[in-house]
């Protein structure tokens, strides 16, 4: 018997128009670093998002350090952070030789807990030592409680990244995620909602900001005849090639929103009413892109833990997946402080993130289905 085909967690998915966009790419012989489909994504893509300006880089983690960069952060700063994420939300920190606290998610959102964000602000304004930043991730398609996380940051004056790789495409009272911080960051990683293989884009409404950081990004060259720097730059620019098939994806990203909340639909009715099933809620805030379905398994009213459901789908060659380990109990960060943390321990120990690609088919639902149903 022949296994059946791989079902990955998120692979990519061409719409088709990609390679037109990379055929005007070849023909007009721009294939090295920049050119017109650089530009053309940049614009297409801030006006996607409502935004003033946007620069297209390598990767999504390569948008965060150079917003790090920008705001001078630097050896000895704090940085706050959702401890619930991908390590890329921290890294760049530890580039900058700055140092993490990490803050809790809350129940609701999964996301940075505005409650624990405050009193971590209250208690550093009290030691004189406020943060240099606070990145607030955005995490599997649903934005952190913004209103609250900006007004805070805003009193203290503290700028905010927000880290949307996850959460292009999905709203917060009718503003795109990324957009209403200092600066915003995505990634067109290959398992992002959109992909261009690899890449990233940084976006912000103020434009000195914008300015220095495609400076930084293509190596700090001052404007001269010759070669001439006077700050350290970076090699961080996205490739011509690249932006062309960025652009074709930015066409259908409605498309794969709609089916992305489609499959979450198709797992929610499904299995929503099993003992000890609870979906990522969406909170009343905005719209989820639901670009991963994630859910949590409580083992002693389900009757088997996630870890036995993730190992029955692996065996049938399904690619299924934990939630993010948060970053307080990462070896690699086990010196750093963090605010609460109980909440995403318990996602962590319980949470299970299903097969979301948009690609997939009706029957391959119903096999991952068939499959979680058999442990009831
Ligand atoms: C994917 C991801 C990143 C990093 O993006 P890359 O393009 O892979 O560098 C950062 N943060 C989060 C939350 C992510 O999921």
């Amino acid at each position: 018997m022949i296994s059946p085909k791989r079902i990955f967690l998120s692979p990519p998915h061409m719409s088709g128009l990609e390679q037109q966009f990379v055929k005007e790419a070849f023909d007009s012989n721009y294939i090295a670093p920049l050119g017109p489909q650089v530009d053309a994504f940049e614009q297409e893509f801030a006006k996607e998002v409502d935004v003033k300006y946007a620069l297209a880089v390598s990767s999504g983690t390569a948008a965060i350090h150079l917003a790090l960069i920008h705001l001078g952060i630097q050896t000895g700063d704090e940085v706050f952070v959702s401890t619930f994420t991908f390590a890329a939300s921290v890294n760049p920190i530890v580039y900058q030789k700055a140092k993490p606290i990490f803050i809790d998610s809350e129940p609701s959102s999964w996301n940075m807990d505005p409650g624990l964000l405050e009193k971590a602000l209250n208690n550093r304004a009290r030691k004189g030592k406020l943060p240099k930043a606070v990145i607030v991730v955005h995490l599997y398609g649903q934005c952190a409680d913004m209103d609250s996380i900006l007004e805070m940051c805003d009193r203290f004056e503290v700028p905010v990244i927000e880290d949307a790789a996850e959460a292009l495409g999905a709203s917060y009272k009718e503003r795109a995620a990324g957009t209403m911080g200092y600066a915003g960051i995505f990634s067109f990683n290959g398992n992002k909602i959109i992909t261009t293989s690899g890449g990233g884009m940084l976006v912000s409404n103020d434009v000195n900001f914008i300015e220095h950081v495609r400076k930084l990004s293509t190596q700090a060259r001052d404007p001269a005849p010759h070669y001439q720097h006077s700050e350290i730059g970076y090699n961080y620019r996205m490739s011509n090639i690249l932006a062309a098939i960025g652009r074709g994806q930015l066409k259908i990203l409605y498309d794969r929103v709609r089916r992305k909340r489609e499959i979450f639909n198709f797992y929610q009715k499904a299995l929503a009413d099993l003992p000890g099933i609870d979906f990522m809620p969406e909170a009343p805030w905005g719209r989820h892109s639901r670009w991963l379905t994630t859910l949590i398994i409580d083992p002693e009213k389900f009757g088997a833990s996630r870890e036995k459901i993730r190992v029955a789908l692996e065996k049938e060659n399904i690619e299924s997946r934990p939630l993010w380990k948060p970053m307080h109990l990462q070896p690699v960060f086990n010196e750093c402080e963090v605010v609460g943390g109980s909440v995403s321990e318990r996602l962590f120990e319980h949470g299970l993130c299903l097969p979301s690609g948009t690609a997939m088919r009706e029957e391959d639902l119903q096999r991952i289905i068939a499959i979680i149903k058999s442990f009831t």
